[in-house]
Order: C-alpha cells, then sequence, then structure tokens
C-alpha cells in the first residue's frame, strides 16, 4: 500500500457547531496526518468552482450556497491508502446509513450537510489539493 495524501473538507454545519478538533481526533486516531491546514471562507462562486462536477445535479445551487454559508476547514491528510481511508472514517454521504463510528454517522445533520468532503480518487485528490493548496504550504 502506498503513502498518499488527499483533500479533506471540515464542512460549515461542523465549524458552526464547533467540531473542528473532534473531527481532526478521527483522522489522527485512523493514522491520518494533517499535513496541510487552514480555515477560510469561501464564495458561493469559489464553492461553485470547487464543485464543479456536480453543476447538473439538482442539489448544486443548495450545495454552493451552504459551502459558502460559514468558514470550512481546509487540510491535507496523509498516510497509507490516505484517499480509501479517509472516506472509510467520514462514512456514506447520508448519515443515515454511514456505518456505527464514522464521523457522519456521530456528526452530520443531512445528506447535505455532512460535515465533511473527502477526494474519491488519485487525480481529484491532486486537483483539489492544487486548488486550495501551494506546494509550500504542505509540510509532511
Ligand atoms: P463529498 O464529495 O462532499 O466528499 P460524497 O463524495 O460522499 O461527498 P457526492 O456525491 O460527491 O458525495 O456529493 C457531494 C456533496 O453534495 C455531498 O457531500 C453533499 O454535501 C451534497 N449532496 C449530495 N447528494 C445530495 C442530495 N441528494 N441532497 C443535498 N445535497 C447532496
Ligand atoms: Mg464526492
Amino acid at each position: 500500500m502506498a503513502v498518499q495524501r488527499t483533500l479533506s473538507i471540515i464542512k460549515p454545519d461542523a465549524t458552526r457547531r464547533n467540531l473542528t478538533g473532534k473531527i481532526i481526533a478521527k483522522f489522527e486516531d485512523a493514522g491520518l496526518r494533517v499535513v496541510a491546514q487552514k480555515r477560510i471562507r469561501l464564495t458561493k462562486e469559489e464553492a461553485g468552482r470547487f464543485y464543479a462536477v456536480h453543476r447538473e445535479r439538482p442539489f448544486y445551487d443548495e450545495l454552493c450556497e451552504f459551502m459558502a454559508s460559514a468558514p470550512i476547514v481546509v487540510q491535507v491528510l496523509e498516510g497509507e491508502d490516505a484517499i480509501a481511508k479517509n472516506r472509510e472514517v467520514m462514512g456514506a454521504t447520508d448519515p443515515a446509513e454511514a456505518a456505527e463510528g464514522t464521523i457522519r454517522k456521530e456528526f452530520a445533520l443531512s445528506k447535505g450537510e455532512n460535515s465533511v468532503h473527502g477526494s474519491d480518487a488519485p487525480e481529484t485528490a491532486a486537483e483539489e489539493i492544487r486548488f486550495f493548496f501551494s506546494e509550500l504550504e504542505i509540510v509532511g
């Protein structure tokens, strides 16, 4: 298994409820390391560019509004098989379907306000990391 990097976002529903530390602890407990991190506030237009792959989906506008509604924490997680491991710790998109012990099972409010984002493949991970971070900001 190779060491990978993946992009993780702690979403507005979680920053609003002061859950940042509890969520990061879940990643660290699973063996993932935070190698870059910042708290930012996206505009709706920036959220739209990040989620451009979902442009045609019915929830796109609602998703962009939500992602711009409060600060987010963007971070690069590093570790063995980090892309899949991150998604395992996150749990299913819909908290009603998420496994026990996952972030979304414990903290997500709904399918839309589901506390975290994680890249889904090596290509999207590289692209999403580049969207938020320069090489100099990633310290492994
Ligand atoms: P993410 O990409 O955020 O890690 P995901 O890969 O589990 O989550 P996607 O299918 O890529 O899920 O959807 C992206 C995001 O869009 C979801 O995390 C959620 O916030 C929102 N979303 C997805 N489906 C719905 C829906 N039916 N209604 C409202 N929001 C949705
Ligand atoms: Mg996704």
